[in-house]
């Protein structure tokens, strides 16, 4: 057999790196908790037409696509709206709005791998359903502050932008949809000269470039600038207040974004109005973002329903705080190990063990039969904090020997007392 190694894009998290992860994603569900998210877990595989929809040609094109055996087509989710819209239009049509869900775990897209690139990742996903309010765009880019903030991150930035303005030109200028997709995605890899090519009316190119090329000192005035710009473009004007409303909320709410970008586009296809991401300087790809999505519950065939939401890239987060020498220590009491000293007092022991775990103290057993001298060496190694050592005269007077691994210090201690004087030393 060969020496298997996990498949080309596919990661081993080691406990050090499971850990931070898990810390993270702890944090996103407080979070959630904190602004009324209420968590749904939906499937990893979901029908290929499904994901595919809205999702835009870059994710398309990206999407482990299989047929299982009954010879549907389905595919492993590369991101959590499309069945979060699905739920939206279904099961939870009737739910009183706004419905406010979170879900966190794997997606899975072809991409290329590199650092903080994999074809396996986590996300944490927020979805508000029901408002078309600013107030519901400013909420999922305050609670992304309050998840960075809380995770210890330090000088992440936000960029911010409104798709609807972009869309709103060309669409006053006749470009079709389709095309409009196409711009918008050459748009986001910054493939500008690419995209204004597909762009034919003149003067809509030249609105473009203006809004490529326009500069000024502050996110607030960038917002004043465009909205002067796109004077005449009824719809576009319409985006561009409501950016600048938004911006004022989330401002007003402690959030400090750094950029507005009149040209900022992202790869989803389902945005329709604000969109944003956030980064820092130790990592030029995006740590999470989101955006607008008002058409697409409709389009799965719902009510026309506005939603908004954000996807907070955890490996990226995790990748970040690693960046920035950020440590996690884990949160547990005093550990110990119990180690019978022969086989007469294994039973006792291994009852000792558990009655020890229901108190809440973390404990090992002592598996491997060594005697006590090694045992305790092992304990040392491995950082453990109390060793108890079980012999059959201490269980005759139901006491053990407690051993402080640290100060290497014993003391005779009753069966009865030891989780509490555990617990209270710790
Ligand atoms: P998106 O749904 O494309 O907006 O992605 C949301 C977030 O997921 C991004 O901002 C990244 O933090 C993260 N992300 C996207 N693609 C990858 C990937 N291939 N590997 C790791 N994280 C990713």
């Amino acid at each position: 057999m060969p020496a298997f190694q996990p498949v080309r894009g596919m990661r081993d998290l080691l406990p050090e790196d499971a850990a931070l992860l898990n810390y993270i994603v702890c944090k996103a569900r407080e979070t959630a908790c904190l602004f009324g998210y209420k968590e749904v877990v939906t499937p990893v595989v979901e029908s290929y037409e499904l994901l595919s929809a809205k999702s835009g040609e870059e994710i398309r094109s990206r999407m482990f696509v299989f047929k299982d055996l009954g010879n549907r087509t389905v595919a492993l989710r590369p991101e959590f709206t499309a069945s979060i819209a699905r739920l939206a239009t279904t099961t939870l049509r009737n739910e009183p709005k706004p419905l406010r869900l979170f879900s966190v775990g794997s997606v899975y897209r072809y991409d290329e791998p590199q650092r903080g690139r994999y074809r396996e990742f986590w996300q944490s996903n927020f979805e508000l359903v029901g408002s078309a309010r600013p107030e519901a765009d400013a909420e999922v880019i305050l609670l992304t502050d309050s998840l960075l903030r809380a995770v210890g991150l330090q000088s992440y930035a936000f960029k911010l932008g409104n798709v609807g303005v972009l869309r709103a030109i060309l669409s006053q200028e006749g470009v079709d949809e389709k095309t409009q997709n196409m711009i918008l995605q050459l748009m986001d890899k910054k493939e500008y000269d690419e995209a204004f090519k597909l762009v034919k009316p003149e003067k809509c190119r030249a609105l473009l470039s203006e809004l490529l090329e326009l500069k000024a000192p502050d996110a607030s005035s960038t917002v004043e600038k465009m909205r002067e710009k796109v004077k005449g473009y009824t719809e576009a004007e319409a985006a561009a207040y409501n950016l600048a409303e938004v911006l004022r909320l989330v401002t007003e709410g402690g959030c400090n974004v750094q950029t507005v970008e009149p040209t900022f586009a992202r790869g989803l296809e389902y945005y329709t109005g604000m969109i944003f991401e956030v980064y820092v300087p130790q990592l030029e790809i995006a740590l999470g973002g989101g955006g607008r999505y008002d058409r697409l519950i409709e389009v799965f065939g719902g009510e026309p329903t506005p939603a908004v939401g954000v996807a907070h890239g955890i490996d990226r987060i995790a990748l970040a705080l690693q960046m920035q020498e950020k440590t996690v220590e884990p949160k547990h009491g005093k550990k110990v190990m119990v180690i019978p000293v022969n086989e007469q007092v294994k039973s006792e022991a291994l009852k000792l063990a558990m009655q020890l775990r229901s108190a809440g103290v973390p404990t090992e057993f002592e598996v491997m039969r060594r005697r006590v001298a090694k045992a305790l060496e092992d304990a040392d190694r491995r950082r453990i904090d109390y060793a108890v050592i079980i012999g059959e005269k201490e269980l005759r007077a139901k006491t053990v020997t407690l051993r402080d691994m640290a100060k290497r210090l014993q003391e005779t201690v009753p069966i009865q007392a030891l989780a509490e004087k555990i617990m209270h030393e710790a």
